[in-house]
């Protein structure tokens, strides 16, 4: 073994990955000291995310780096299910009049590049260090810090670091969830699929913008289109089909035929990969944590596997920040997996039935949020999962949603207006009268205060039908208050720790 380095982290985060650069740039914006281990001399360069929606975006707005990614986005118009007949069946119409969170609802993007640039963004935090080409090989949890043990693989030199959490971003094969000693929750679906990457060389405007899900059972395959002039395949193969053959170019170019041929487009990239829908049963022990592809896997359906890493870390980051700055338990920590875990269970269980529709096994299945048109094509909206009961107080149906993101009097967002800390929207009148008794409170919190007198506030809060409503850092609603004595009760509970504000929540509790 190596010896142990003085080195010393607050927390040690295992992959690079995008979900591991996201929270290297949370943790690192709130300044607390990380280091990161990564395997791999560069970014992954094999297919895989292309679209990521507007909560993502904006946990890329709370780490300054929305306006970089703007220039490697385009805008995602929605999904088509169609019959072998041509026939749409389902249509998700990505296209919305507004936009409640500041942002467009659904983006695509080329995952290299949307990597490069959350990498880019870590050296503008001194207390942030990236290590590549070093794998972790061992954790030893040791009291008051976790003991992570690493290979600098272009020295072959053996190193440890000491740290208060480890978090691992490790991906599907983890080390740190097998460390943890997590069984996985299989919920049914595993297939092989073929994914293609091609570069046009002429246009194909008839390719269409919109992705579309061939639900053929001869072969279902899913097409989407790419940034500029990049687009995307996902074939289904056969069990006779076998995985080392099948990115052979000529079995590629015979699989596009129905689409594109070698006069229109270069292949880029192509592999096959088994999606699978699997959670972690566990996502805590004690110093150890996981996050993004360690702790759940999805077929891409919906898009929503690296969506969902990332509202892990979202969750998680700003629980560490405050357990590593004294200002919450450690027990603040369990809420995270009993948040969010429920919610990453929605979507998967989602994306699946969306490939029991690819697959036509189950084209009748009961999809939520269907209206059916005049055509016979069924209409679906994808509502936002709400997270499970953690780290909140009080009985308010907004609980556990987002609150939207206004634009306020001046032109700013909300988000950067209240930046990354607690923040309460309240109506004018019940601000006016309360202040004196909430300022300290609010003060001593840090909870920034944004009133009705900005109309989009306003109206949300007439709409949810509360007075005010207490927002966490990750922006999911806390709590709600109607009244003085409420919104008195409500603040207090965001600086309890987490099992005092659920527990004064629960009726009888
Ligand atoms: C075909 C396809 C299409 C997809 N489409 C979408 C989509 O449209 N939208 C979407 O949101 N998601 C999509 N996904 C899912 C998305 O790509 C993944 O969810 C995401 O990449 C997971 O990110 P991660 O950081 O958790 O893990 P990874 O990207 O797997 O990163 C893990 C990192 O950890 C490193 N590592 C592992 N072990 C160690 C160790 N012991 N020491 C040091 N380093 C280690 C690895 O080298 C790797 O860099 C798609 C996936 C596929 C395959």
């Amino acid at each position: 073994m190596g010896e142990i380095s003085a080195d010393r982290c607050d927390v040690a985060i295992i992959g690079l990955g995008p979900v591991g650069a996201t929270l290297a740039n949370i943790l690192g914006k709130a300044g607390l000291a990380v280091l990161v281990l990564e395997r791999e001399a560069a970014a992954y360069h094999l297919p895989r995310a292309v679209h990521f929606d507007d909560e993502v975006m904006r946990v890329f707005q709370s780490i300054g780096l929305a306006d970089t990614l703007l220039p490697y986005l385009a805008l995602s118009t929605g999904m088509r299910f169609v019959d072998p007949s041509g026939r749409v069946i389902l249509d998700w119409s990505r296209l919305q009049p507004t936009r409640p969170h500041g942002w467009n609802s659904s983006y695509r993007f080329h995952q290299p590049e949307l990597e490069a640039v959350l990498r880019k963004g870590l050296p503008r935090w001194p207390s942030v260090t990236a290590r590549q080409r070093c794998e972790a090989f061992a954790v030893e949890q040791q009291g008051v810090c976790a003991v992570v043990r690493f290979e600098d693989l272009s020295s072959g030199k053996l190193h440890a670091t000491q740290a208060k959490y480890v978090v691992g971003c490790d991906g599907a094969r983890s080390l740190i969830r097998r460390l943890i000693g997590s069984g996985l929750i299989d919920l049914g679906f595993h297939e092989r699929w073929l994914v293609i990457d091609a570069i046009l060389k002429r246009p194909r405007p008839d390719l269409g913008d919109v992705s579309v899900q061939f639900c053929d059972p001869a072969r279902p395959a899913t097409y989407v289109r790419g940034i500029g002039d990049r687009r995307r395949w996902e074939i289904t193969l056969k069990d006779d089909e076998p995985t080392a053959q099948m990115t052979d170019p000529a079995r590629v170019w015979a699989l596009l035929r129905r689409w594109i041929t070698s006069e229109d487009a270069e292949l880029e990239r192509s592999a096959v990969y088994t999606f699978h829908s699997v959670i972690a049963e566990t996502w805590r022990h004690g110093r150890l944590l996981i996050a993004g592809d360690a702790a759940h896997q999805t077929p891409p359906f919906l898009g929503q596997g690296m969506c969902a890493g990332m509202r892990d870390v979202a969750n998680l980051g700003w629980k560490l920040v405050e357990v590593l700055s004294s200002r919450a338990d450690d027990d603040l920590l369990d809420t995270y997996q009993r948040e969010r875990l429920p919610h990453v269970r929605e979507y998967i269980e989602l994306a699946v039935k969306f490939g029991g529709i690819i697959n036509t096994k189950a084209a009748d299945v009961a999809l939520p949020n269907t209206s059916t048109s005049d055509e016979n094509t069924q209409r679906i909206r994808v509502e936002k999962p709400r997270l499970g009961r953690g780290f909140h107080f009080g009985t308010s149906d907004q609980i556990g949603r987002l609150i939207p993101q206004p634009t306020l009097i001046g032109g700013g967002r909300l988000d950067d207006r209240v930046g990354e800390t607690f923040s309460l929207l309240i109506d004018k009148d019940l601000l006016g009268s309360t202040s004196h008794a909430i300022a300290p409170q609010l003060r001593e919190r840090g909870i920034a205060c944004v009133d009705s007198s900005h109309d989009e506030v306003a109206a949300w809060l007439r709409e949810v039908g509360h007075k005010a409503v207490l927002a966490r850092p990750d922006r999911y609603v806390f709590g709600a208050a109607d009244s003085a004595s409420e919104l008195v009760a409500l603040i207090a509970a965001a600086g309890a720790n987490p099992t005092a504000a659920d527990h004064k929540s629960q009726p009888g509790g």
